[in-house]
C-alpha cells in the first residue's frame, strides 16, 4: 500500500504557528481579519468558505463574510474590494471562484491591494514570484517554507509544495507533470516545481496522448475538476501523485481527479480526496493572513 499524503497534520502544524502568532499580536492589542467574498450558490465555494470559517476560530482570526447574488454588478464587487482595502481591521481578502462568467475575475482580484492578497492571484504578487524576486532553499529541516517571495504566494499551489516536503519527497532533479494551466492552481504550481528545479511537463484540455506524458511523471499533480480523469495505467509504478480536484458528485460525494482505487495500486505516495491538499491550502491562507498583519507592524 502506497503512503497516504494526509493534509490535516500539515496543516496542525501550520495552523499552530497561526495560533501562536496570533496570540502575539492580540496581545498588543491587535485583531487580525480575513474577510471572504463569495457571489452565487456555487456549492464547493459554500463548503470551502465554511471549511475556513472554521479554521479562522480554531486560530483566532476574525473572519468577515462578503456574501452576493449572482446577479451582483461588477462595480459593486469593486465597490467591496475598495471597502475591504480601506478597512483597517481586515488584513487580507479571499475571493472565491468561479465567479459568474460575465464578472472579470481579473480585475477583481488585481483591485484587491497587493498587501492584501493573501491568495497570491493578483498580477503583482504574480509577478514578483515569476519574476525570481523569491528565493528557495532545496531543504528544510522542519516545516519552514522553503519557498519565499517578495509578494504572496498562491496557497493551493504551495500547499502541494508545502505537503511534498512534509513527506520528504525530493523535487529537484525529478520529472513533474502538472495537469491543469490555471491560473490559481496549474501554472503557479509549475512554476514552483521549476523553482524547486524539477523538469517540469505541463499537460492541459488540449495535450494529445495524455496517459504517454502522465507514465513519464515522477510526481504526477492533478487539477483539472475531472472525476477519474486518471487512473491506474496511466501512472509509473512507484510514482508520488497529488489530487489537487475537488469535484462533488450528484450525490453530494466529494471526490478528486484520481481514480484513487487504481493508482493507489502503483503508486508510492499519494493523497487522498478529502484531506489531502484542501486542508494545507486553508493553513496557508490563514499563514498569509498572519504575514499580513505582521507586515503592517
Ligand atoms: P480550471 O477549470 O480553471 O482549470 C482546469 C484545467 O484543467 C485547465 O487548464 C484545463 O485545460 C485542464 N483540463 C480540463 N480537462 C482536462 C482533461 N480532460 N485533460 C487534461 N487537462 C484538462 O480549474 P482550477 O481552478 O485550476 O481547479 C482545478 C481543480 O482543482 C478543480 O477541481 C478545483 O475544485 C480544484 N481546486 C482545489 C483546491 C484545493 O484547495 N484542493 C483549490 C483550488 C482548486
Amino acid at each position: 500500500m502506497p503512503i497516504k499524503m494526509e493534509g490535516m497534520e500539515v496543516a496542525e502544524r501550520i495552523r499552530e504557528k497561526v495560533r501562536q502568532e496570533v496570540s502575539i499580536l492580540n496581545s498588543i492589542g491587535i485583531d487580525v481579519g480575513l474577510a471572504l467574498l463569495l457571489v452565487g450558490e456555487n456549492l464547493s465555494s459554500k463548503q470551502y468558505l465554511s471549511a475556513t470559517v472554521k479554521a479562522c476560530s480554531k486560530t483566532g482570526i476574525t473572519p468577515y463574510e462578503y456574501r452576493f447574488h449572482e446577479n451582483v454588478t461588477i462595480n459593486e464587487l469593486l465597490n467591496a474590494v475598495r471597502a475591504i482595502n480601506n478597512d483597517e481591521r481586515i488584513h487580507g481578502l479571499l475571493v472565491f471562484f468561479p465567479l459568474p462568467k460575465r464578472i472579470n475575475g481579473r480585475k477583481i482580484v488585481n483591485s484587491i491591494l497587493p498587501e492584501k492578497d493573501i491568495d497570491g492571484l493578483g498580477s503583482t504578487s504574480i509577478g514578483k514570484f515569476a519574476s525570481e524576486e523569491s528565493t528557495f532553499q532545496l531543504y528544510s529541516k522542519s516545516d519552514e517554507p522553503t519557498i519565499r517571495s517578495l509578494g504572496f504566494l498562491p496557497c493551493t499551489p504551495f500547499g502541494v509544495i508545502r505537503l511534498l516536503e512534509h513527506y520528504k519527497v525530493e523535487i529537484r532533479g525529478k520529472h513533474a507533470v502538472v495537469i491543469g494551466k490555471s491560473l490559481a492552481v496549474g501554472k503557479p504550481l509549475s512554476l514552483m516545481l521549476l523553482t524547486k528545479e524539477a523538469t517540469v511537463t505541463i499537460c492541459h484540455r488540449e495535450t494529445k496522448n495524455l496517459a504517454e506524458v502522465t507514465r513519464q511523471a515522477d510526481i504526477l499533480c492533478v487539477a483539472a475538476g475531472k472525476p477519474n480523469l486518471i487512473n491506474g495505467d496511466m501512472v509509473k509504478e512507484g510514482a508520488v501523485v497529488v489530487d489537487i480536484g475537488i469535484n462533488i458528485l450528484d450525490n453530494g460525494k466529494v471526490t478528486g481527479d484520481v481514480d484513487f482505487e487504481s493508482v493507489s495500486k502503483k503508486s508510492a505516495l499519494i493523497t487522498p480526496v478529502p484531506g489531502g491538499i484542501g486542508p494545507v491550502t486553508i493553513a496557508i491562507l490563514l499563514e498569509n493572513t498572519v504575514k499580513s498583519a505582521k507586515a503592517r507592524l
